[in-house]
């Protein structure tokens, strides 16, 4: 597939007036203007497959028909849109859904507080409980983790870029080795435990441990079931909090509503947001264990916590997980992509690609330096959209709307197939990069 237009929109006002931090759409450089399902449209009429889905916050494609309608409903009838914390009829019916559909059936008894809409607002929320409800200071976080972008967030995030944009020293964390980070045949939760253990280790028993199931940003990193139950297990033998950011795994992005589910282990606090509100409205949750719940009242605000329309819609959302369909559907799509990623890497041996991850969360991660920026970079001009994720931009990331159809799906897969067939008749056989002529 060739774009319809080869005339791309200009970027003037963006490259001239916003800021340097801009980011995505310098990876994607078109001005978009509509978007339906999992399909976007820019301003010269090329349409994209979007295998991006807003890094998470799209799970449900763009603008889902029935979100649409209650939005709608909503806002022709005056609901409230903004109301700080006060009690409303929107936030009302969310918490009442959220309970029936999600929580008792799961035998869940969290505590809901909206910490304010982003997911880094759920991490300084959660941080800040744990250090309140231990009286510890420290958190343990992972190597590669990616928890937000403000300070507490950053202060247990790896990634080196990232944090150096702190300005300031990041304290009272630690990182340790995330699942597989020593290589196939260690376990780091020994090395974890002998710090704990280990009086000598300068390590303080700390208030918190905060994980993500798999790392989203990080690379595509799965932690297996065995290490997150032998995780929970370490966290209960030495009173320690377990924090599971679900911001970008939950939601249903690999298979179950929470990322944690298939492990059966039951967090103390967990943070949820990009797609809670499922229509690609800002909306955050964290979920507190009852007897943490010891905040008094105000001590920890926000302007926006009360995103009536992300209420709204996060209610109508619910409805995709009423029954098992959806999961099976996402295990069904997930197995689609699975099969498709190991024979596109066996197809092309040279680009030395290994597949990662589960559910409508995977990738391919390369070990040759810029080759999954080349990939993406190739599908944006084949009208695909495709982010990279990893410390080197190493993985090319595809993350659907769990809502594509089997089409859409394949004609995603297929644009990413013609762009590893380009980058791989640009390399010889030893993954090199041939000169041109
Ligand atoms: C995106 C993300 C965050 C931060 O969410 P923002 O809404 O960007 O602040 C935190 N944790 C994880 C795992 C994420 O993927």
């Amino acid at each position: 597939m060739k774009l319809l237009n080869t005339a791309m929109p200009s970027l003037h006002v963006f490259d001239t007036l916003e800021s340097e931090v801009r980011s995505y759409c310098r990876s994607f450089p078109t001005v978009f203007s509509k978007a339906k399902g999992y399909r976007l449209w820019d301003a010269a009429g090329n349409e994209y497959i979007d295998f991006f889905a807003g890094a998470g916050a799209l799970n449900y494609g763009h603008n889902h028909p029935s979100m649409k309608q209650k939005l709608l409903e909503y806002l022709l009838e005056d609901g409230v849109t903004h109301s700080l914390d006060m009690a409303t009829e929107a936030k009302e019916r969310f918490l009442e859904r959220f309970r029936s559909v999600i929580l008792e059936p799961r035998g869940l008894s969290y505590k809901v507080m909206f910490p304010g809409p982003t997911g880094t607002n759920s991490v300084e929320s959660a941080l800040k409980l744990a250090r309140k409800a231990t009286g510890r200071s420290t958190v343990i976080g992972f190597t590669n983790a990616f928890h937000g972008m403000t300070l507490g967030a950053l202060s247990v995030t790896g990634n080196k870029f990232k944090r150096r944009g702190a300005g300031i020293p990041l304290h009272h964390t630690v990182s340790m080795p995330y699942d597989g980070y020593m290589g196939k045949d260690s376990d780091t939760l020994d090395y974890l435990e002998s710090y704990l253990n280990d009086s000598g280790s300068g390590v303080s028993l700390p208030a918190a441990i905060i994980v993500e199931t798999i790392q989203g940003e990080g690379g595509i990193n799965e932690a297996s079931i065995g290490w997150l139950q032998r995780l929970e297990g370490i966290c209960r033998a030495k009173n320690i909090l377990l924090i599971v950011d679900d911001v970008q795994m939950g939601c249903g992005r690999t298979g179950t509503f929470f990322s944690f589910e298939h492990a059966g282990i039951t967090p103390d606090l967990v943070c949820l947001s990009k797609s809670i509100g499922g229509y690609g409205l800002p909306m955050a949750l964290t979920l507190i264990r009852p007897d943490l719940d010891i905040w008094e009242p105000g001590e920890h605000n926000g302007t926006f916590r009360g995103n009536n329309l992300a209420f709204v819609t996060a209610a109508e959302a619910l409805r995709y997980w009423e029954t098992e369909h959806f999961a099976q559907e996402i295990a069904a799509k997930g197995e689609i992509v699975h099969r498709f990623l190991l024979q596109l890497v066996a197809e092309y041996p040279q680009l030395r690609g290994e597949v990662r991850g589960r559910g409508l969360m995977q990738g391919i991660a390369f070990s040759i330096p810029g080759l999954a920026d080349e990939v993406s970079k190739a599908a944006f001009a084949k009208g695909l959209i495709m982010e990279t994720s990893g410390t080197d931009s190493e993985v090319a990331k595809i993350m659907p709307p769990l809502t594509i159809d089997e089409p859409g799906l394949a004609k995603g897969l297929d644009i990413l197939r013609q762009s590893m067939r380009e980058a791989a008749a640009e390399r010889d056989t030893s993954g090199m990069k041939r000169e041109s002529k």
